[in-house]
């Protein structure tokens, strides 16, 4: 008996935000389409990453605000069974993930469970659990994500040397946890472990955590995490493991950090072993995959969106990019140009930025302006009893904004605004003459710009 083949206008390779938003945009423009995802619809996102970290930190959030409160006069005596904590994060993931499903069911999408390479730069051959399958399309899009990078000398049992899909899927908390990395997931998860009751050491190879994004946000995270009780060796790297000790070599001499567990953060490499030497796509320096502006790859066949294309690995990205792929594929005018992408790290504090640093925006030769303002300034900052942070905004000689950085409470809401005023090319009048409902965090935004203005109502100035 033959290979069952199916025939499809578009068939999608992973089901993560990439790849689940371009099934549903191209279903939308009426396209046949099928999608393979080899693990579990959502992908990285919905099951391993944005959607579980974000539940379990929301909750320490609140552990960290009810032992807060005393200072508001409120006696909380909170306690933690984290098994039923992790019991109601895979709820929220699990209700996320059945969405997804009942999403392509109503847009007559076909979701093969296995997992795909391509056989030509129209077939794909799918292996499943009752065998081999083949589909015949006239389009693909690449959404495969990626999958987590080790340390060659602190290999994963999964046990004490553990990845971030361990970590968020632990039923206790460590009493003592080692996180190995200064990149946004080792902050989230240091900062989330730490309101949790862990004793959390980072170590980390660099003079400042973040390293890439605005300088002000490391020196700010690691004092937040000194707040919270945590230390971070910087400059530093484990050397061995020796039995309940890390050996680590510190700027200061070698240092043993006692673990239960270890966390270690070093970053995702692209998924991409699909057959593409049967095709025509070709991969840059980085093992990523070469993409235009419509998403299509160096083949014509063959799309490509997400985490396997350059750019920060980010879920909103992927969104945007599935859109576009599905898009241009049906023949509507669409393009990845968005000139701001935004990122926030759920750390403490929030930290959220989109556009260009200040040291950016000089080095690429703008005559840069810039607001700053300290969240003491702000009414609901204060309101909330969460003082510290800032935002920045920063604009080029016309008064156009380039970029906006803020740290504290509500920064992730804010930032969106931020966004927008990148994409229409807002000025800074135009942020600061916009009124912002009062008290509320993106006031402090609007503010930001009224300081770049010189004309800023709440800080202190000499006269
Ligand atoms: P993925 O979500 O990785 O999906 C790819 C899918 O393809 C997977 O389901 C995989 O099983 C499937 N696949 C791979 N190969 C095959 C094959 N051959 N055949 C069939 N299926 C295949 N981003 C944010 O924007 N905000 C956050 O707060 C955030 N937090 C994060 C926290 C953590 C701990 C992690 C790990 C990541 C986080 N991210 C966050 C990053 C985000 O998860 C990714 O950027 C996003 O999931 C990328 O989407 P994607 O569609 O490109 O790939």
């Amino acid at each position: 008996m033959g290979q069952l083949t199916t025939n499809a206008d578009v068939a999608v390779i992973g089901g993560g935000p990439g790849g689940y938003t371009a099934a549903i945009r191209a279903a939308q423009l009426g396209k046949e389409v099928v999608l393979i995802e080899k693990g579990h619809l959502g992908g990285t996102c919905t099951n391993v990453g944005c959607i579980p970290s974000k539940a379990l930190i929301h909750a320490s959030g609140l552990m960290r605000d009810a032992t807060d409160a005393k200072e508001m006069g409120l006696a909380a005596n909170i306690s933690l069974d984290f098994a039923r904590t992790q019991a109601w994060k895979d709820r929220v993931v699990k209700g996320l993930r059945d969405g997804i499903a009942t999403l392509c069911m109503s847009n007559g999408i076909e979701v093969i469970d296995g997992r795909a390479f391509f056989t030509s730069s129209n077939t794909l051959t799918v292996e499943t659990e009752a065998g081999m399958r083949t589909v015949e399309f006239k389009k693909a899009v690449i959404a495969t994500g990626t999958e987590i990078n080790g340390v060659p000398n602190l290999p994963y049992d999964h046990k004490r040397v553990i990845d971030s899909d361990d970590a968020l899927s632990l039923r206790e908390i460590p009493k003592r946890l080692a996180v190995v990395g200064g990149g946004y997931i080792a902050a989230e998860m240091a900062c989330m472990f730490l309101r949790f009751g862990s004793r959390v050491t980072v170590i980390y190879r660099g003079e400042r955590l973040l390293k890439g994004m605005e300088p002000e946000f490391g020196d700010i995270l690691a004092k937040g995490m000194a707040r919270l009780g945590g230390e971070v060796l910087f400059n530093s790297e484990v050397t061995r493991l020796d039995g309940e000790n890390a050996v680590v070599k510190t700027p200061q001499g070698e240092r043993r950090v006692q673990f239960d567990r270890m966390l270690v953060a070093a970053g995702r490499t692209p998924h991409l072993d699909l057959g593409l030497d049967k095709t025509r796509v070709k991969l840059d320096h980085d093992g990523l995959v070469v993409v235009d502006s419509s998403m299509k790859t160096t083949d014509d066949n063959i799309y490509a969106v997400g985490d396997v294309v350059p750019g920060p690995q980010l879920a909103h990205k992927a969104f945007r990019q599935g859109k576009v792929a599905a898009e241009c594929i049906a023949g509507v005018k669409s393009s990845f140009d968005n000139r701001a992408m935004p990122m926030v790290v759920f750390a403490e504090p929030v930290l959220a930025t989109v556009g260009l640093t200040e040291e950016e925006a000089k080095a690429k030769g703008h005559q840069v302006k810039t607001g700053r303002l300290p969240l003491t300034t702000s009414g609901r900052a204060s309101a909330m009893g969460r003082r510290e942070g800032f935002v920045k905004v920063v604009a080029d000689g016309h008064d156009i904004i380039l970029g906006v950085q803020a740290a504290g409470e509500g920064a992730d809401a804010l930032i969106a605004e931020a966004a927008l005023a990148i994409e229409m090319a807002a000025t800074l009048e135009d942020l600061a003459v916009t009124i912002h409902a009062h008290p509320t965090m993106p006031e402090s935004l609007a503010e930001a710009a009224e300081a770049a203005l010189g004309k800023a109502i709440h800080v202190y100035r000499k006269k």
